[in-house]
């Protein structure tokens, strides 16, 4: 015996009443074989429904051998009468997406000759992988065409063709069975191989949007939203762009300009700073005498490639090794380096002593010690 699929030929029932045939205790509940059911066990990369039965949540829904089993807290002996409800906002929300889905790959096909070669249906998003590359406008010529075929209120049927009828239809997600195949049909648009429950029109669908895009072996991926998810995403980005436009006192036409001159002057800034530090740290270098054994330097707000320029210029002046280091969040960042010692095996006791991490080359070390200036001058002036 077999479950009597309801939503194979309509996908907007969502409240049934059925006969339990079956039932037999399993780990999370008892699972219950209906005599029909109007909820999709999962498959064709949708996920099975939720709902409840006799008032009670359905913890899983699953398939086995044609008959649908539904998991309930308590069990229901087989010939026992049960009312079914399935959550019917999710249901729609997943047949927004995968009719979306359908409409797109139908378009793509027919009008760019691509097979879809993945499909996932996330929680918040499809993607959708097509054999071959494809340029952004031709992308946005896809997505526009699959809009029209939304506004055109398509009829989408589910239909189960003869072995003959079938040899003779060309349809997307071709299988190799030959009887009991299920075919997905958008009047106009596109015939595809499919489990799993649709739309009744293609009105249903709302919006069918592209948000990404990016080559993926060989062929494309998309990332798609539909119906009500396109519209909470369209939203989301509104407030979000609202949000830099006070940010950045810009028009909305001018918010990449805007962002672009501001990664400009920062870089400029960033610049003109480094340019300062540099003179800086230089004088302060210059007034440091040579010494045959060690000198430290301390600085105020250097980065870390000025740390590095420092000890470049004072290694010269030093027999030991010249260290220079400025304030960080919880103690000192720092440079060090030598000629003559070995900055590799110094770090280990550095860091032991001045609870530091860091590390480099022998003759050039970088990191931080959590110390404060007083301790780490005694330290680096008596060991080297
Ligand atoms: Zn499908």
């Amino acid at each position: 015996m077999k479950t009597k699929r309801i939503f194979d030929a309509d996908g907007d029932v969502f409240s049934f009443d059925s006969v339990v045939v079956d039932c037999v205790p399993v780990k999370n509940g008892y699972a219950l074989a209906l005599e029909q059911t109007a909820f999709f066990p999962g498959g064709g990369g949708q996920s099975p429904d939720e709902g409840t039965v006799n008032g009670e949540s359905v913890r899983e829904v699953f398939e086995k051998q044609g008959m649908i089993w539904h998991v309930t807290p308590s069990p229901y002996p087989a010939g026992t009468s049960v009312h079914g409800e399935v959550d019917a906002r999710l249901r729609f929300r997943r047949m927004q997406q995968h009719s979306g889905e359908h409409v797109l790959s139908g378009i793509a096909h027919s009008e760019y000759g691509c097979e879809n070669v993945g499909f996932h249906m996330g929680e918040n998003y499809v993607t959708v992988d097509f054999d071959r590359p494809l340029t952004a406008e031709q992308i946005a010529d896809i997505e526009k065409k699959a809009n029209e075929a939304v506004y055109a209120n398509a009829a989408i049927r589910c239909v189960f063709p003869s072995a003959e009828e079938l040899a003779a239809m060309s349809y997307r997600s071709k299988l190799e069975l030959t009887e009991n195949v299920r075919i997905v049909i958008i009047e106009g648009y596109d015939a595809c191989a499919c489990c799993a429950p649709h739309v009744r029109r293609t009105g249903e669908i709302g919006l069918i949007k592209v948000l990404s895009f990016m080559n993926y072996k060989g062929g494309v991926r998309l990332t798609v939203k539909s119906g009500g998810d396109a519209l909470a995403d369209y939203a989301a980005k509104c407030v979000q762009t609202s949000e830099l436009i006070a940010l950045l006192c810009a028009k909305e036409e001018k918010i990449v300009e805007t962002v672009h001159n501001l990664q400009e002057e920062t870089g400029r800034l960033r610049f003109a700073l480094g340019q300062e530090q540099r003179s800086r740290v230089a004088a302060m270098v210059a007034a440091i005498k040579p010494t045959a054994g060690n000198a430290v330097l301390f600085c105020d707000g250097l980065s870390a490639d000025s740390l590095r320029f420092a000890v470049n210029e004072g290694v010269a002046k030093v027999g030991g090794l010249f260290a220079a280091f400025t304030p960080a969040e919880n103690g000192y960042r720092y440079c060090m380096g030598s000629a003559s010692v070995n900055l590799s095996d110094y770090a280990k006791t550095l860091h032991a002593a001045l609870g530091g991490r860091g590390g480099g080359k022998p003759n050039m070390i970088q990191g931080s010690v959590a110390a404060d200036q007083k301790s780490i001058e005694d330290f680096v002036m008596k060991n080297g």
